[in-house]
């Protein structure tokens, strides 16, 4: 039997892969764990977020496609909690055990303009955008898209790294030398109303499950605020869903996937990106729903139905950065004095401005109320005394 396709279902006792070991990892991990399954991962880290509580960490370079192959050798299934891991490093692991999402997804997902590419083609909307190879493409890029535009580098960019946006002709060679003077996207800056996402699975069956729409506030272009389910008319919610479907239909995706939307002032939604894993905008179903995004990406990889994606209870995530740590240790326990309020740390050993430590999860009777009562607790985790009571 080629590796490619699962002995449907790998039952709880088996060994699954995670490609990567940051938060994404560490919470597959507990999911998978909860459930009696084994978690190896492999990344070039040590101690890291997904190893602090897997069964096995692997430490070595990606490149390393012997120790990859070994490492797949070891598991039932692979799967990644980070798309920059190299095609090669994928294939490796494809040769081994079944690896899902395939190889093919990653390769699309972890360069803008391959994704672009793909979303256009496929008819699914996406920002307007234009390929540029050389200083004498984006000038004729940023005349054919107008101004405001945003240079964005093709490949392995996340949280806004390696974007820049243009405001007026004159910053042209300032933003290419930005991008590092290689190949680049430019894209028709969108003055859109929100930002929404959705994050999906697909079984390998062509199951299709979602958990609504979300709405995110970023800062410094990195996520900070996610309100679940977003306040969004059912035309929005249908045209979300439809789009997210046929993502994870053509792309035929087997796990989680993320799509990343701005929703635009006439009600039409933009794809601004794909996340071929749980995301981010996601982390609330950890605490806010009968199955987690986490323990979905699980069932699909081992061929099992998947849970149900009610919500419980509405509910709002606020990311908790590096930065915190500038005034000294956070606050745990004035934090944990909002009863509804569920704390999630990462075990990263080092806290660096804008790097993600862990994050907030409030419940509450309402969305606005879960937003509110999220950014008090982070208020009190930061020192900031409140009159807020919970
Ligand atoms: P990205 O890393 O491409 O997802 O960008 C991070 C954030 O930058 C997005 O979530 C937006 O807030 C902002 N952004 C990126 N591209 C655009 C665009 N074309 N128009 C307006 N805002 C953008």
């Amino acid at each position: 039997m080629s590796a490619g396709r699962l002995r449907s279902p790998i039952l709880p006792g088996s060994a699954i892969g995670v490609l990567g070991s940051g938060q994404l990892g560490r919470m597959f991990a507990i999911a998978a764990r909860r459930m009696g399954y084994r978690v190896h991962t492999y990344s070039p880290d040590q101690d890291t977020p997904t190893g602090q509580v897997a069964d096995l960490e692997v430490t070595a370079p990606y490149d390393d496609l012997d120790a990859v192959r070994q490492f797949a050798s070891r598991v039932s299934a692979v799967t990644f909690e980070f798309e920059n891991v190299p095609a090669e490093t994928a294939a490796a692991a494809a040769e081994c055990a079944p690896v899902r999402p395939s190889g093919h997804v990653l390769h699309i997902a972890q360069h803008r303009l391959r994704e672009k590419t793909f979303l256009a083609n496929a008819g699914l909307p996406v920002t307007p955008f234009r390929r540029i190879g050389s200083f004498a493409d984006l000038e004729a890029a940023g005349l054919q898209l107008g101004l405001p535009a945003v240079l964005k580098t093709a490949g392995f960019g996340y949280d806004g790294k390696g974007q820049y946006t243009i405001r007026a002709g004159s910053e042209l060679s300032v933003a290419w030398k930005y991008v590092g003077e290689s190949e680049a996207v430019l894209e028709s800056f969108i003055d859109f109303d929100r930002e929404v996402s959705i994050v999906a699975a697909r079984s390998e069956r062509g199951n299709f499950v979602h958990f609504g729409v979300v709405e995110n506030r970023h800062h410094n272009h990195i996520l900070d605020i996610t309100i679940a389910p977003a306040c969004v008319s059912s035309s929005v919610l249908r045209d979300a869903v439809e789009i997210a479907r046929e993502v994870l239909e053509k792309l035929d995706v087997v796990g989680v996937l993320c799509v990343e939307f701005f929703l635009c002032k006439d009600g039409s939604l933009l794809i601004n990106e794909l996340a071929p894993r749980p995301h981010n905008s996601g982390h609330f179903t950890f605490d806010a729903n009968v199955t987690s995004q986490f323990e979905q990406q699980l069932r699909a990889v081992c061929g099992l139905p998947f849970g149900s994606v009610q919500q419980l209870a509405p509910a709002s995530m606020a990311n908790i950065l590096g930065d915190m740590w500038q005034e000294g240790e956070p606050d745990w326990a004035a934090a944990a004095s909002a009863p509804n309020v569920k704390l999630h740390l990462y075990g990263k050993l080092e806290a660096r401005p804008g790097r993600k430590m862990g994050h907030l999860t409030a419940l509450a009777a309402t969305p606005e109320q879960a937003l509110k009562d999220v950014q008090a607790a982070r208020r009190l985790l930061a020192g900031q005394s409140n009159a807020h009571s919970f």
